[in-house]
């Protein structure tokens, strides 16, 4: 099936996007995850959103969501790993290789905080991963590491436990991970990735200890967006998009912190609100 519509984020930005799509009759893809954003669920006092004064991040998450029960809008589970743009439509290749298809697309992903890891991006393919679920036949029976930007990673450290002979979970956040007893967690700092010998060397920061892995996964909330949609235009870690939302590609349109500053909800889902509006008009041009 192709869609009218796939929107690739389920914080302010992608769910507003997602009901006002749906409002003018467009079929819409939403992925993301069913506790919406950390960045809304973890916000203890929300004191500069219209009409809700000192409302908690949990409670607005939960007001998002009993919007979309109402209007029969259900998140899709699935990470999307890239997403191709293929001349009048989109491609975009989840996490255990699904493919889904789309005419228009709406880029909500938030932004990527954390800059990449000295050696990351060199090594990317070659003992670093970014996707435990597209890669855990490659390390079957291997020791691996895992880093992990924060707490939703520890669902793929315990699935790659599974598979591979060892798991060594390195948490990038202060609380304490929940994991399986055979996955060993060191609370270290990894400031560097280094291949050598056929293995992927973590460097800490804690008196520059070296640890040696078949593979490293690095998981973050965010993939950077030049790696998430080839060829789409950037400016550091957002997508140039004009007044419209409308970004370098045809049909792409994006909204929310990866647009760039302020970090704010109201403009997220603001935004959210004019990328589907583009987006609808875009679709309704290519059937004159
Ligand atoms: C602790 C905290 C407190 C804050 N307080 C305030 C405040 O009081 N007022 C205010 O206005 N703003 C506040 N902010 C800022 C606000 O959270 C952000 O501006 C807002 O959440 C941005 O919304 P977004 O839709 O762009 O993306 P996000 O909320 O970042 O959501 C993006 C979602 O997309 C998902 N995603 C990303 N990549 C993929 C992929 N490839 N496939 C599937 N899903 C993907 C992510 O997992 C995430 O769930 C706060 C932020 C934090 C961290």
């Amino acid at each position: 099936m192709r869609y009218d519509i796939a929107i690739i984020g389920s914080g302010p930005g992608g769910l507003e996007a997602a009901i006002t799509a749906k409002l003018r009759n467009k079929s819409v893809i939403l992925f993301g995850n069913n506790n919406l954003s950390m960045k809304l669920t973890k916000a203890h006092k929300i004191e500069n959103y219209l009409g809700l004064p000192d409302i908690t991040g949990r409670r607005l998450a939960n007001a998002y969501k009993r919007h979309l029960d109402q209007m029969g809008i259900e998140i899709v589970e699935d990470r999307i790993q890239m997403a191709y743009n293929m001349g009048d439509y989109y491609m975009l290749q989840g996490a255990g290789n699904e493919m889904y298809e789309s005419s228009a697309l709406i880029i909500a992903t938030g932004v990527v905080a954390a800059k990449p890891l000295k050696g990351e991006e060199e090594n990317l393919g070659k003992g670093v991963s970014y996707c435990a679920t597209c890669d855990a036949a490659l390390v079957k029976g291997k020791e691996v590491a895992v880093i992990g930007y924060d707490r939703s990673q520890e669902e793929e450290a315990a699935f790659l436990s599974e598979v591979a002979s060892g798991v060594t979970y390195f948490p990038m956040y202060k609380d304490e991970p929940k994991l399986p007893k055979n996955v060993n967690i060191i609370k270290e700092h990894p400031t560097e990735l280094r291949r050598e010998d056929g293995l992927t060397k973590v460097i800490t920061k804690e008196g520059d200890n070296e640890y040696g892995f078949f593979s490293v996964f690095v998981l973050r909330e965010a993939v950077a967006p030049g790696r998430l949609v080839p060829g789409l235009l950037i400016d550091g870690p957002h997508i140039k998009v004009d007044r419209n939302m409308a970004a370098n590609l045809p049909g792409c349109f994006a909204c929310g912190d990866i647009t760039g500053l302020p970090y704010q909800y109201i403009k997220a889902a603001g935004e959210g609100n004019v990328a589907a509006l583009s987006a609808v008009r875009y679709l309704d041009s290519l059937k004159k």
